[in-house]
């Protein structure tokens, strides 16, 4: 009988995970959640994906990925799902309406979100000059002064990664001290590009917006001790003030770290429920990339997919 797989999430590790587990045969729904097509569906151009010379804008990436997922049986559901049950087999997952489906193997591949500041501004300038990532938009930068917010080593570590391409970078820290460690610190100190801005928050993005072409073109910035306002000329603004796992429906249920990453075994995708995998953000803290997240959601695929042949249940169950 037609054994069934449902994938959480449709980044490129979902949909990986879908097109290689629908190809062997397995019965595939992805719930596609808030965010259908994941975080690259909020960048603009992808160059650093393999396979597309002149890169490829992010949603569109995402539209193909999806596609091929389809192609071979796949099936997508643009629902999100709010609870599930993996105490016992077929899995049970709920959507927001209650509607119950079941899985004999469930791959999770919700992917992580960046903090935001939720300053005005912000979502109107996300992809017209702010940013979540340095490595993916630090090159659009080339020749300008930027501003990175933050003080931890995602902040350091972008900042001196955006040295490469820009003329200038201001960190902009809302306090004195840096959570950041002292080696990430120093490197970034020692980089001539690399300028300090401490006691300093965010209060707004300001731009313009010429015939639907939006562009970054100031910072409103608050001294945190003396209240004191003032504008900033900024080309671009790279907010780093942390990721966050979506990963909230597992708590206590799944094995992760104090951020909410969830374990895997090994090198591989087991989590410590038997037939739940985990790929892709939900359960890298370290790579984040969009490539390593697919190449995680194939591994999940064919981890199920294995785990399914050795595996007999008494009931199957139909998503
Ligand atoms: P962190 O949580 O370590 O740091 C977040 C930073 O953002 C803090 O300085 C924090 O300020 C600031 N911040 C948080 N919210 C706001 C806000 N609303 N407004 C303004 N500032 C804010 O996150 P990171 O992403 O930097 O690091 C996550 C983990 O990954 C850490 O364990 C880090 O060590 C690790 N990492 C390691 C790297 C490496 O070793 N190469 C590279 C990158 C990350 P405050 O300090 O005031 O709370």
């Amino acid at each position: 009988m037609h054994k069934h797989i449902a994938i959480i999430g449709s980044g490129p590790a979902g949909f990986t995970a879908a097109l290689y587990a629908s190809r062997a045969g397995l019965g595939v729904v992805i719930f596609e959640g808030l965010q259908p097509g994941g975080q690259l569906t909020i960048t603009t151009e992808v160059e650093n994906y393999p396979g597309f010379v002149e890169g490829i804008q992010g949603p569109e990436l995402m539209e193909i990925f999806r596609k091929q997922a389809h192609k071979f049986g796949a099936v997508s559901r643009y629902e999100t799902i709010a609870k599930v049950d993996v105490s016992e087999r077929p899995f049970q997952l709920w959507n927001e309406r209650g509607e119950r489906y079941t899985a004999d193997a469930l791959i999770i591949a919700t992917g992580a979100s960046a903090k935001l500041l939720g300053v005005p501004g912000e979502s109107d300038f996300m992809g017209f000059g702010v940013s979540a990532c340095a490595t993916c938009d630090g090159f659009f930068f080339r020749g300008l002064n930027v501003y990175v917010v933050g003080g931890g080593d995602t902040a350091m570590e972008e900042a001196t990664y955006l040295t490469r391409y820009v003329s200038s970078v201001t960190i902009v820290h809302r306090r004195e001290e840096f959570r950041a460690s002292n080696y990430m610190i120093e490197r970034a100190k020692s980089n001539p590009k690399i300028k300090f801005m401490i006691n300093t928050v965010v209060e707004e993005y300001i731009g313009t917006n010429v015939d639907n072409i939006k562009k970054l073109t100031h910072l409103r910035l608050r001294n945190a001790v003396t209240d004191e306002v003032t504008t900033v000329e900024a080309d671009g603004a790279f907010v780093a003030i942390g990721h966050e796992p979506n990963t909230s429906l597992f708590k206590e249920v799944l094995d992760m770290d104090e951020v909410g990453y969830i374990e895997t075994k090994n090198r591989s995708t087991y989590t410590n429920v038997e037939g739940v995998f985990a790929c892709g953000d939900a359960q890298d803290s370290t790579y984040r990339q969009a490539v390593t997240a697919a190449g995680s959601g194939c591994m999940a695929a064919i981890d199920a997919e294995r785990w399914l042949e050795t595996t007999h249940h008494a009931q199957h169950a139909h998503v």
